[in-house]
């Protein structure tokens, strides 16, 4: 990774080694800043999520040139950053560890390396604030609307009250932060993570351990499976945020604006097909089919392989690409779409 020397040449990085995955791959972080604030994240703790690891790349990227924003953040904050917490994981494109342990399910019983190490340098660091930072599935809508959940965010729950504590509300205010700038940039397009509470999760831990925890999850943009463009969202917030740290500028915002987000709902396709049964007598008139996309790794590439995920009326539900199949030709697939109308030629056959 030749640019990474690049980006530190201009910092004082120390490298640390966290621990050594299941399959003994190192992990690692490294340690930029000086500051009184403390700040913990952390990308790929689940292997196949990779779009917040490339944005922790953008962030040490603009930390490095000299901007006077960069220079306020790292004379103000100290942060460690775990691009990769999931080594073998990201190896294999998987979620899981080499144990087909979900490490987000492993942090009340730490029975994995990765936990462990994980667990240790949260101890050692004692850090101020956390991101956990993931990609979520592009089903998921912001609220009932026509707009995919391109960024989410959740100040997890610790107890399965869901008070809203001292420490959640911490971490509400720097979502309310980021998502007032969001929606300048993407509107509509911001949701809020169910709060449901699992003490094995590991924002949900640290949250009950006094810590303020933001979850980020990168979404679906339009046309954009690569998320080269969500990368960008999840960088511009993770910067926001750590503006707001670093200028000490957190309790001009109310924990009551976080509830405004609409929560995160699951009404999107992939691809929502309306009129199949001209396709395929099989189908009912009136039904639509939903196609979902199922990632798989195919000679160290990531192919999008189309798979029939629901057929019914599918009233409310939304499509990143509709298809109306009214066309009599070809009914309006296009050539790269080829793997789906063969889906619903051969459904029933
Ligand atoms: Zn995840």
């Amino acid at each position: 990774m030749e640019s990474l020397a690049n980006c530190f040449s201009n910092l004082e990085t120390p490298i640390i080694h966290i621990g050594d995955s299941v399959n003994g791959l190192p992990i690692k972080g490294f340690k930029l800043g000086s500051g009184t604030r403390k700040v913990l994240m952390w990308s790929q703790m689940h292997g196949n999520e990779s779009t917040t690891t490339k944005a922790v790349w953008d962030l040490v990227n603009f930390l490095s040139q000299d901007k006077e924003l960069g220079k306020t953040i790292l004379a103000n904050c100290t942060l460690i950053i775990v691009p990769i917490l999931n080594p073998d994981g990201a190896k294999l494109y998987t979620r899981e560890n080499s144990n087909e342990i979900d490490l987000n399910r492993d942090a009340k019983n730490l029975t994995q390396p990765e936990s462990i190490a994980f667990r240790k340098l949260f101890e050692s660091f004692a850090p101020d604030f956390c991101f956990n930072l993931h990609d979520q599935r592009t089903l998921f809508s912001a609220g009932n609307n026509d707009k995919p959940a391109t960024v989410s965010f959740l100040s997890p729950a610790s107890n399965k009250e869901r008070h809203i504590t001292p420490t959640r509300e911490t971490a509400m205010k720097l979502i309310v932060a980021m998502n007032n700038m969001l929606q300048n940039e993407i509107p509509g397009q911001v949701g809020r993570y169910d709060d449901g509470f699992n003490d094995n999760c590991i924002g949900d831990t640290l949250q009950m351990l006094g810590v303020p925890t933001i979850l980020f999850e990168s979404g679906h943009y339009p046309r954009d499976y690569e998320r080269e463009k969500t990368r960008e969202y999840i960088f511009k917030a993770m910067v926001e945020a750590l503006k707001i740290i670093a200028h000490d500028k957190i309790e001009t915002y109310k924990t009551g604006d976080y509830f405004s987000i609409p929560g995160n709902k699951k009404l999107f396709f992939d691809v929502l097909i309306k009129h199949p049964e001209l396709v395929n007598s099989e189908f009912e008139a009136g039904h639509s089919v939903g196609i979902r996309y199922k990632e798989v790794l195919k000679e160290q590439k990531i192919i999008f392989k189309p798979e029939i995920a629901e057929i019914g009326p599918l009233e409310g539900y939304f499509g990143h690409e509709t298809i109306e199949c009214i066309d009599i030709k070809d009914f309006g697939f296009t050539s790269n779409q080829k793997d789906i109308l063969n889906l619903l030629l051969n459904f029933n056959k």
